[in-house]
């Protein structure tokens, strides 16, 4: 196989279709303390896979979002889209690449504008990125309508007509008008009720999986990406601290946080009762503008032994693939002397 692409610059033959290297998000204030919310993330995700990015509210999910969409512009890192890099991009060349990269907000009741129909709502992507005429976008509508489980009649109404869930099967509808590469859903089921969160999770699954679109699938439930994400990234202040395919990640956790997340998401879980021992996330997230020196969750990790405490543990490769930032756990590239399990 060649590693060198047809064309300069054009991606390799199986490379990711989203890539992000060593990301960094900040917030600055006049007279504050600047906040680091996304430090040093990297993320990949292939076409058609569904990756989870999962963290307790404040990690930096959506600042990673905001970062990877440019919707602000990263401290550091670069994010290429199909091997392009968005950092560098103006916003004529942004604006192309992000036909092909659509999102799906948490607030069903905010990210719809109230003075639009619903057939407006699903039209704009196309006014803005194509030349259909008023025919052939109405016929999109109707389709997409049809596709996530809503009739053609609601197309002339207004959001405020419709239930929590019945808005996300719009919001999803406006995010695959233009069958995007990739779907980006922040929280997108987090609003809604238990019985609205299965059925919106699995039209989206069933219509992302029929479309061949890849996903990164953003939420501070874990209970919810297992059937969803092939792989699940985990977040914890700023950081992934572990990666795994999503098995392995509820079948063998390797770090702490992700132990303690797994045990407070599956309670409810016989199988998981059984065989692991619970575990409780004591204390809080600490404030991002004054990380504690060393692991980021040293503050809160049980384990947490003197190394933890002073130097940031490296995001490394376990041996069947997937990778962990613990001290404590065994990585293919580690010393042996740290590895203590
Ligand atoms: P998550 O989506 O995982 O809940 P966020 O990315 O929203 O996390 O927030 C990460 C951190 O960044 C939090 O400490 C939050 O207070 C801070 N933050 C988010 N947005 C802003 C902002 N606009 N200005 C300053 N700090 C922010
Ligand atoms: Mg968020």
């Amino acid at each position: 196989m060649s590693t060198t692409p047809a064309v300069p610059g054009a991606p390799l033959p199986g490379a990711p279709l989203l890539d992000v290297r060593d990301l960094r998000v900040e917030y600055r204030s006049r007279g504050r303390r600047t906040v680091a919310a996304v430090r040093s993330v990297d993320l990949q995700v292939a076409p058609g896979e569904v990756v989870a990015l999962v963290g307790e509210s404040g990690s930096g999910k959506s600042s990673a979002v905001r970062g990877i969409m440019q919707l602000i512009r990263p401290a550091g890192g670069e994010v290429r889209f199909d091997g392009q890099d968005l950092t560098t991009m103006g916003r004529k060349e942004l604006r192309r690449a992000r036909r092909d990269m659509q999102m799906v907000f948490q607030d069903p009741f905010s990210s719809l504008d109230p003075a639009m129909t619903v057939a407006e709502i699903i039209a704009e992507p196309l006014m803005v990125h194509t030349d259909q005429d008023r025919k052939h976008r109405r016929a999109s509508v109707v389709e997409m309508l049809e596709l996530v489980g809503l009739r053609r009649e609601h197309a002339d109404r207004y959001p405020h007509e419709f239930s929590g869930g019945q808005r996300q099967r719009i919001a999803i509808a406006r995010a695959l008008v233009l069958r995007p590469r990739l779907v980006i859903a922040d929280e997108a089921v987090s609003a809604l009720d238990v019985s609205s969160q299965n059925q919106v999770l699995q039209l989206l699954q069933s219509l992302i999986a029929e479309l061949g679109i890849a996903c990164l699938f953003i939420t501070h439930d874990l209970a919810v990406v297992r059937s969803i994400a092939d792989r699940v990234a985990v977040m914890y202040l700023g950081r992934l601290v572990e990666q795994q395919p999503t098995e392995e990640l509820f079948s063998s956790p390797q770090h702490p946080y992700t132990q303690a997340l797994l045990s407070a998401a599956l309670v409810a879980d016989p199988r998981v009762q059984r065989t692991r021992r619970r575990m409780r996330l004591e204390g809080e997230l600490p404030d991002p503008s004054n990380p504690p020196a060393g692991c980021v969750f040293s503050t809160r990790c049980p384990a947490a032994i003197d190394v933890c405490h002073v130097e940031m543990p490296e995001l490394l490769p376990l041996a069947d693939g997937g990778r962990v930032a613990c001290h404590l756990v065994e990585t293919v590239a580690a010393a042996p002397g740290l590895a203590v399990r």
